[in-house]
């Protein structure tokens, strides 16, 4: 016999606890569960990543992830504070280091009051001086309101105080639908009236297990971290950013002191040979295999190849890598950077080769996929589980009227 829920959620990230969690808010007494294929949460890109809470200055304004990136960002404060988790606040710099970056710079200003960041200002050298002493440019942002946090200690407070089952080792493997959802994962099989995929690196296979045809298909950049040596660390007190390329939803290498009190540099974004291929080494035959078959990674490859070569060049060569991080803070050399960890992003790409911009949720029987959930998803996780229980209501009430 199986199992029986109202709601099953797919995946054990940050998103898909905080989706559970807002389910259960939104739908007392509903039976929930959440299927995990690791044997632990948080194993993926939550765990993966630069623990920045981001402000919402990135993003175009009316999009999901503006709205839900300013909405998140406060949710998660407040959560953080309320719940004694780790919180470094301090703000951070985003650093124009050339003339032809000013313009890109006063562009993340425009973007970010009009999505409604608080507290942010142009400033001169002289402040830049003052609150980041070794940065150099010539002008900056101050983005008081962010923050360094935690998101795997989150994921796994949200776990541990979850109404619902947390099934771990589970990995989905098959769907059957009918009146209701049957899912087979590992030893679990359970059936579920609705079925939320946040399958993170793996929502497109997910998706299509479920009979539907994503729009999009998860390609996988890998993002690698140096460390800062002890002595180098004192160069930075908070976060400092460069001025983003346009082009890319990548923010470029930056500076992050972590909640631990360590400054990380990075992260590049080289294209990742498997969807959970954090170290060099042999690549994941079956995953390449089916990006080389998917005709958006060869549009991709066509609009990127210059930008996605430099990257590859950086990850190879330390001193290229230094060179980028001394361009914002000019006394790190080479020697002063550790290896650090990695961490691969589920970026999706839609069929003319283009990266998707803005979070992409799409429903089918039975299921809401989320199928674009990068950077700032951790940060906006809080939002974007309101935004997708909001959702699930609608479903609900609309089986309960057509029943
Ligand atoms: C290098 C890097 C830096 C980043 N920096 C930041 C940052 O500073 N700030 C920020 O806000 N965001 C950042 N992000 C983005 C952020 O980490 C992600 O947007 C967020 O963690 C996505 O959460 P998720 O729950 O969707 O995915 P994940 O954390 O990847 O979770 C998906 C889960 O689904 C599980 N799963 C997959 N397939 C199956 C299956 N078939 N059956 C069962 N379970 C399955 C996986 O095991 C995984 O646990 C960064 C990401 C990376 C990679």
């Amino acid at each position: 016999m199986s199992d029986r829920y109202d709601v099953v959620v797919i995946g054990a990230g940050i998103v898909g606890l905080a989706t559970a969690r807002a389910l259960t808010t939104r739908l007392p007494g509903a039976a929930l569960a959440v299927i995990e294929k690791e044997p632990a949460v948080a194993g993926h890109q939550t765990g993966h990543n630069s623990g920045v809470l981001h402000t919402g200055i990135y993003y175009t304004p009316g999009s999901l992830r503006a709205k839900l990136c300013v909405q998140g960002h406060r949710a998660m404060t407040e959560f953080c504070q309320e719940a004694g988790l780790p919180f470094l606040g301090g703000g951070k710099v985003v650093v124009a280091t050339s003339e032809a970056q000013i313009p890109g710079l006063e562009e993340l200003q425009k973007r970010g009051t009009l999505n409604g960041v608080r507290g942010l200002r142009r400033i001169d050298v002289g402040e830049l001086r003052e609150l980041e002493p070794h940065a150099t440019g010539l002008a900056a942002l101050a983005v008081p309101e962010a923050a360094s946090v935690d998101f795997a200690a989150v994921a796994r407070h949200i776990a541990a105080h979850l109404p619902g089952d947390l099934r771990t080792g589970a990995p989905l493997e098959a769907v059957e639908i009918g009146e209701r959802v049957r899912l087979h994962a590992g030893d679990v099989t359970c059936e579920s009236r609705l079925v939320v995929n946040c399958a993170g690196l793996h929502s497109d296979r997910v998706a299509r297990l479920a009979g539907a045809t994503p729009e999009v298909r998860i390609v996988p950049f890998r993002g690698e971290y140096y460390r800062l040596s002890e002595q180098a660390a004192p160069l930075c007190r908070s976060l400092i950013y460069p001025v983003p390329d346009p082009a890319f939803p990548f923010l470029g290498v930056h500076f992050t002191r972590r909640v631990d009190g360590t400054v990380e540099v990075g992260p590049n974004a080289v294209l990742a040979l498997g969807r959970e291929h954090y170290r060099d080494g042999r690549p994941n035959l079956a995953d390449v295999a089916e990006m080389l078959r998917f005709g958006g990674f060869w549009r991709l490859v066509a609009r990127h190849w210059r930008a996605g070569s430099a990257e590859l060049w950086r990850s190879r060569i330390r001193r290229v890598y230094a060179r980028s991080a001394g361009a914002l803070v000019p006394e790190v050399t080479g020697a002063d950077l550790r290896p650090g960890g990695a961490g691969v992003r589920a970026q999706a790409v839609g069929a003319d080769g283009r990266l998707v911009d803005d979070f992409h949720i799409q429903e089918s029987p039975g299921f809401i996929h989320v199928l674009n959930a990068p950077s700032p998803a951790a940060t906006a996780s809080l939002a974007i589980g309101e935004h997708i229980a909001d959702r699930a209501v609608r479903r609900f009430r609309r089986w309960a009227c057509a029943g």
